[in-house]
């Protein structure tokens, strides 16, 4: 049975199909598009001057063939212009420059969301340097102001590029009214100049439309927004806070099975087999058997259980809508109680909220911004685990660019 299908390329017309080809589908086509542009004057010309070389282009897959179009360019020649310069005819469904369709490389780069360059190389069979090829023609390497109105909220983070490393590159990110995320930059390192230098930089009509900035409690990034963007709220995510408060809850938990595996029997210890995942977990989201060693545990460390409870009054805090100053005083309060209880375990913590405890209790003012960060965060952990091995920064920045603004940009098929 035969269908017929549009092409979907303006213009042309098919003189040919070939479909006996091993390397799939040929078409010959003419383009019926008559004249160009000297490319001396910039004049429309339309005196036909013949045709260049064929060029053969790959075109997006009919029916998991692969689809190559043949096209001999048409040529024109100025009648204005000395020694009458002939110019080759431009398409708009192809780049000169370019083995591919304008079609083909968009369909390439929705591919590549959320993929890498060797993955779509293999499953497309098209060469890893053609692939680069292509984002390097449709994704700057750096940010491209222009595609960016306003920036109300901003944000700064930060991601270590080998596992383990102390080597971070700063990610500077932006979300606008409309909820459209757009990255912003890839930085060197989190040094406070080099993140000052990069907000300094921001053109005056974009850096006049920054509300708010939301960060990592690292004075680095704090100093370098209050001294290069003015009037700003500084926030930093409720995101971190738990990083930092549950980390602490998790050093304690370490350090009590520790203890207790040196003074209970192996029995006994036995019983707490699977606690750690447990004790990481919310109470509401533990099933009825995952409560009994996590009891267990509770009743060889009643400081655990401690430790637990107020891990978890502290998220409760987060997610209640108070004012700023409630905040500030359930927090104050959260401090006190533990600081009677002796749980010193989250000592660290409550010295990093009593310095940080302005910019943390922002996040009350305008919730929104959380998942923002959050769900950024955690889109460039994914990045960063399938972009192992890329230290180049603007290929990063190419690939966090297709992640977070590609959908938008190239349609989602
Ligand atoms: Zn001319």
């Amino acid at each position: 049975m035969l269908i017929q299908i549009p092409l979907d390329i303006p213009d042309v017309q098919i003189e040919k199909l070939d479909t006996s080809s091993k390397k799939g589908f040929v078409l010959t086509l003419t383009s019926t598009l008559k004249g160009t542009t000297c490319k001396c004057c910039g004049k429309p010309i339309d005196k036909f001057y013949g045709y260049s070389n064929e060029i053969t282009l790959r075109h997006l897959p009919i029916l998991d063939k692969t689809v190559w179009l043949k096209i001999k360019p048409k040529r024109y020649q100025c009648p204005d212009c000395d020694n009458g310069p002939t110019t080759t005819q431009t398409c708009s469904w192809y780049d000169i420059k370019s083995p591919h369709t304008k079609a083909y490389e968009q369909w390439l780069l929705r591919d590549l969301i959320n993929s890498t360059i060797t993955d779509v190389s293999m499953k497309r069979g098209i060469g890893e340097a053609a692939v680069e090829g292509i984002i390097n023609r449709y994704i700057h390497q750096q940010v491209d102001w222009q595609a960016i109105k306003t920036i109300p909220l901003l944000g700064i983070d930060e991601i270590a590029l080998k596992k383990g490393h102390k080597d971070f590159v700063v990610i500077v990110t932006a979300i606008n009214e409309q909820g459209e995320k757009h990255i912003l930059a890839v930085l060197p390192d989190r040094k406070k100049d080099t993140v000052k230098a990069f907000l300094a930089a921001i053109p005056v009509l974009q850096k006049a439309t920054i509300q708010r900035v939301c960060v990592d409690m690292y004075e680095g990034y704090s100093n370098a927004v209050y001294e290069a963007l003015s009037g700003v709220v500084v926030i930093v995510d409720r995101f971190h806070v738990a990083k930092n408060y549950r980390g602490c809850a998790d050093k304690a938990r370490k350090q009590e099975m520790r203890a207790l595996k040196k003074t209970l029997s192996d029995k006994e210890y036995a019983e707490l087999k699977g606690v750690m995942w447990i004790f990481r977990k919310r109470w509401e989201d533990i099933t009825k058997e995952q409560q009994v060693p996590l009891l267990i545990l509770f009743r060889y460390s009643p400081m655990l259980q401690q430790v637990y409870i107020f891990r978890e009054v502290m998220t409760s805090i987060f997610n209640r809508s108070l004012t700023k100053a409630q905040a500030v005083t359930e927090l104050e309060a959260w401090i006190q109680q533990i600081q009677e209880l002796d749980l010193n375990c989250f000592d660290s913590f409550v010295g990093t909220l009593r310095k940080w405890m302005d910019e943390i209790t922002h996040y009350f003012i305008q919730r929104q911004s959380s998942g923002f960060v959050e769900g950024l965060n955690n889109k460039i952990k994914v990045i960063k685990r399938r972009c192992y091995g890329i230290y180049d920064l603007g290929r990063l920045f190419q690939h966090i660019w297709l992640d977070v603004e590609g959908r938008r940009i190239f349609g989602y098929a």
